[in-house]
């Protein structure tokens, strides 16, 4: 059940009270015009008032019609006929109440607030009273997104702490590690990493760097390559457009690094900033907010939505299908905070993304091809001990759903390492070191993407260099002795490095 019940008022281009009769009328024709649809009250417009150039109107519904779609209408059909007849327009609008109850799938387990309404709960009824809203505002559909988030809420409520989607797909036997170091600390004390200079950020030395370059010949050659992917390279700065676009603005944003613009590229306008520089050798953040634009971008957090942004609006040949392409070049940047941990959980990573976008069986077929390859690589050139689940894609996670119901047509796969540093095989928690996911049409509808004939679907796979590199060398040591004979082929010997004193 929905209520909704609205006190507006018309602001007139001048005073109607000669017109009160006129106007009664009009009240009653619009409750039985475009309020009705046969038999059915869409809205009504319970009460009205006149006083001098001010029409005040309280209109219900139950749903059908919102009132504020109701009113846009009622001003139009005014404008019409006072306009024509008597010369009188409507020069505004304001909404004086707004209150709108619904009905919840579930008792709120606490209170739920948003912007623009108060909202107050009693049992599995919401009830949202908006004041001093703009006409603008009503027309941009706001309010139904509003009921949504409140609903949204209250269904996470229900999610928070709950363990998230974990369904076991396959499992590699288990095989004997060499060590049960972490990596990460072993390779510091080499002196093949270094961490900085700003936070979860690295320096690879030549050492490192040979591994994480290994992982991605090995990625490129064993399973891109023969599967028909093409490289493309993207921008690495992605405008909130596209975040928008694909809902990692709403789901990520405190996840994001950044990106601002000088305000003015005029060394002039610098003048002051830069005389401060050269004066106390420090840099005056203070001073430097200033000469610089709000963000409208952020650095690459995954590479799939610059991707969907080159095919935006475009219709892509049926020979064309599917279409395969990677990037390696954007670098991921996310500010992990407190999950930071060695190279494995960083806020600057390399990751290569292919991307694919094609007919439903073209993807099913494609992802099967795909697990063929990686199990491959897994199996047969880092002889890991992993497995492969399903779990709950990002843009579910955010929406407080646990699993994607029903087939597993689309969803997201994990691929999971034991690492021996953590602890037990069977108890410690093991590390995603990559995922591949088929999305269904969310994106291709969200970019306005489309074939010839063909529906499309799409799908990515993020390849974390620094993952694949942690899980390999947590099972498999530093010491290139114990590397299996196919990885050694894609890395024959470790480059000497620098000796520091
Ligand atoms: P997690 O749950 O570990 O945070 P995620 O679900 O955020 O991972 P995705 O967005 O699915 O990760 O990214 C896909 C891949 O990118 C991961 O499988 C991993 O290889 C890599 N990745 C993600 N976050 C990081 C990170 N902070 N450091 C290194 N690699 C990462
Ligand atoms: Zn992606
Ligand atoms: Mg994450």
């Amino acid at each position: 059940m929905m209520q909704f019940t609205l006190q507006a008022c018309f602001t007139l281009s001048c005073d109607v009270t000669s017109l009160t009769r006129d106007i009664d009328r009009f009240v009653t024709t619009t409750n039985e015009t475009i309020l009705r649809k046969g038999p059915e009250k869409l809205a009504v417009i319970e009460q009205h008032s006149l006083e001098k150039e001010t029409l005040r109107l309280s209109i219900t519904s139950t749903g059908t019609l919102r009132p504020h779609n109701a009113l846009l209408q009622i001003k139009n059909a005014f404008s019409k006929e006072f306009g024509k007849t008597h010369r009188v327009g409507v020069r505004s609008i304001t909404i004086e109440t707004y209150t709108i109850s619904f009905d919840l799938q579930r008792k709120p387990l606490k209170d739920v607030s948003i912007p623009f309404a108060d909202v107050k709960m009693q049992e599995t009824q919401a009830t949202m009273v908006l004041s001093d809203v703009s006409e603008e505002f009503l027309r941009r559909n706001y309010i139904d997104r509003m009921i949504n988030r409140v609903r949204e809420k209250v269904e996470n409520q229900y999610y928070e702490g709950k363990a998230e989607f974990w369904k076991l797909i396959w499992e590699s036997e288990e095989r004997k590690p060499v060590w049960a170091k972490d990596p990460t600390e072993e390779m510091e004390k080499q002196g093949w990493l270094k961490q900085g200079p700003t936070k979860g950020k690295w320096f690879y030395y030549p050492q490192a760097t040979a591994i994480l370059k290994a992982m991605e010949r090995i990625a490129i050659k064993e399973v891109l390559q023969p599967l028909g992917f093409q490289e493309v390279i993207e921008s690495h700065v992605k405008p909130f457009d596209v975040w928008l676009k694909t809902g990692h603005m709403e789901g990520m944003p405190y996840e994001f690094y950044y990106v601002c613009e000088p305000r003015t590229r005029d060394a002039k306008d610098w003048e002051h900033f830069i005389d401060l520089t050269k004066i106390t050798k420090e840099v005056d953040v203070g001073e430097l907010q200033k000469n610089l634009s709000p963000p409208a971008a952020g650095l690459c957090y995954a590479q799939c939505p610059m991707i969907y942004w080159s095919f935006k609006g475009k219709t892509i040949a049926e020979a064309s299908l599917p279409v395969l392409v990677y990037d390696k070049t954007a670098i991921s940047s996310r500010y992990e905070s407190g999950g930071r941990h060695g190279i494995e959980r960083v806020d600057e990573f390399h990751r290569i993304e292919p991307v694919y976008i094609g007919t439903r069986e073209q993807l099913l077929k494609l992802r099967e091809q795909m697990l063929e390859r990686y199990k491959h690589v897994f199996n047969d050139v880092f002889e890991l001990d992993w497995r492969m689940a399903w779990v709950t894609p990002w843009y579910m996670q955010q929406a407080g759903k646990i699993c994607d119901e029903g087939t597993q047509d689309t969803g997201t796969i994990d691929f999971e390492a034991y690492m021996p540093y953590r602890g037990s095989r069977k108890d410690s928690e093991w590390l995603e070191f990559q995922n591949l996911s088929i999305l269904g049409d969310k994106y291709i509808t969200a970019f306005n993407i489309k074939a010839q004939k063909s529906d499309l679907w799409s799908g990515c796979s993020g390849i974390g260099l620094q993952r694949w590199t942690t899980a390999f060398l947590a099972q498999k040591g530093l010491d290139p002795k114990h590397w299996p004979d196919a990885f050694q082929k894609y890395l024959e010997k470790l480059p000497e490095g620098i000796e520091f004193l």
